[in-house]
């Protein structure tokens, strides 16, 4: 059995327009059953172009006239512009307008598209551009794009890249500026907060990333992770050497998890100073605590070099144990702590 689906735009009167898509199918093997995705990606694509395209006509055709003396624009020329979708990216003549001499003006032509059009990458795009970069490599990112969506050319890492520097820079733009103390007021107003909600537990280390063509240079990256008691655990990471706002970043991820000046939270981290100072000053409940995995790490150094020792050494004329003494020594202080 064959069927035959054919999918048409439509004026409002009922006369096609446009086909988008015919879709011829077989019943008879599992791999016909259903659309496939260069189907999806080619419907998607005509089906985007037919609603851009229509749009922007209707936008143009509502600018057309003067708004002060309804005079008709004259055309001076066109140029071709290219707007990126998640559908495809569309490339369509931007019109170049004379101004109306009804007014004064400071340019003689204008381009009623560029109110519309006041980026090249629709929002949609852009979110999901972002948020992939910002989970695999930029290469990765532009691969699953051409994998899954319906655009004809290839994307550059290098766009992505751009792309999510652009919105980046902009999320930036909105951070408060960056201070030594975030701790304001006193004991009394803080004791006059709401009831602090549930305990906050926040883990911070630092690592050291070499670059890879100059094995010199290396910088520090700070990541962590902020569990609260009740709600959604979040990761953060930041190039303090890179970032001038690294406390005021700690700070908003905590904040953006509800912390209170009243509410108990617990850093735990290494102790080095870089990971100490961005901790300090967050919070007046603020424990901060050496944790166990670094505590047992250096623990577990000292334990390699006491096996090393030598088994006993003389002083004179005595004897005494070495190895097996310091060994107890060692063990006592990790139950000890
Ligand atoms: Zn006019």
């Amino acid at each position: 059995m064959k069927f035959k689906i054919q999918l048409v735009t439509q004026t409002e009167t009922g006369e096609d327009i446009q086909e988008l898509a015919c879709l011829e199918r077989e019943t008879e093997g599992l791999e016909e059953i259903g659309i496939s995705l260069a189907e999806v990606k080619a419907l998607l694509t005509s089906l985007q172009k037919q609603v851009v395209g229509q749009q922007i006509a209707a936008y143009l055709t509502a600018q057309h006239r003067c708004p002060h003396c309804a005079q008709a624009f004259r055309h001076k020329d066109q140029h071709p512009v290219v707007f990126r979708t998640l559908f495809g990216n569309l490339e369509f003549p931007s019109p170049r307008w004379f101004q109306c001499d009804c007014q004064p003006h400071e340019t003689r032509t204008f381009s009623p598209l560029t109110d519309l059009l006041t980026e090249h990458c629709s929002p949609g795009r852009l979110y999901l551009e972002t948020k992939w970069a910002s989970l695999v490599s930029f290469d990765l990112a532009a691969q699953l794009f051409e994998d899954v969506l319906p655009i004809e050319t290839r994307i550059h890492a290098t766009s992505i890249r751009n792309h999510l520097q652009r919105v980046a820079k902009r999320a930036e733009a909105g951070l408060g500026e960056e201070q030594f103390s975030f701790i304001d007021g006193c004991q009394r107003e803080w004791a006059a907060l709401p009831r602090p909600p549930a305990p906050i537990t926040v883990g911070i280390d630092g690592g050291y990333v070499r670059k890879r063509d100059d094995k010199k240079t290396y910088f520090e990256v700070i990541v962590g992770k902020s569990i609260p008691e009740e709600g959604v655990s979040k990761c953060f990471g930041l190039v303090q050497s890179y970032d001038d706002k690294p406390k005021r970043r700690l700070f908003e991820v905590l904040k953006g998890q509800g912390m209170q000046l009243n509410q108990q939270i617990t850093f735990f981290s290494d102790g080095g100073d870089t990971v100490r100072n961005l901790q300090l000053y967050l919070n007046p409940e603020a424990e901060h605590l050496l944790d166990w995995f670094h505590v047992t790490m250096r623990l577990t150094v000292l334990n390699q070099t006491a096996k090393g020792l030598p088994k006993t050494f003389d002083d004179e004329d005595q004897q005494y144990e070495l190895r097996e003494p310091t060994l107890k020594v060692l063990e006592s202080i990790k139950w000890y702590l």
